[in-house]
């Protein structure tokens, strides 16, 4: 389940820094997963949920938020949200040639801290 590494990491990445930074406490973090990024949303949660037991982020609020794709059309431009790549025809022209402009993203949005 990669969903682990990826929590551990993140959960490294926001306790080291926040220490660099003399933080006693981290009190909410705000993590974006796009549609395609192979990230399970419930796995990602119970896999920070277990990485930062005994840190400063321990009862930190996660909020993980899953946003659709985007994809533009190759036919007319048009850009549209896409929540499934192989199930997707332009609303614009129905045409199916398209591309992603995002979705594959997992982004570490916002960290709330007390000091
Ligand atoms: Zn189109």
């Amino acid at each position: 389940m990669h969903e682990l590494t990826i929590a551990a990491e993140i959960a490294d990445l926001v306790t080291e820094n926040a220490m660099k930074e003399g933080v006693l406490l981290v009190t909410a973090v705000h993590i974006e997963v796009g549609a395609f990024s192979g990230v399970d949303v419930d796995s990602l949660a119970f896999a920070l949920e277990l990485s930062v037991k005994d840190t400063i982020m321990e009862k930190a609020v996660i909020q993980i938020t899953r946003v659709s794709g985007e994809a533009e059309c190759r036919a007319c431009g048009t850009v549209f949200a896409l929540e499934d790549l192989f199930m997707a025809s332009c609303p614009g022209c129905g045409s199916t040639g398209f591309h992603l402009l995002s979705g594959r993203q997992l982004r570490l949005l916002s960290v709330e801290i007390s000091s």
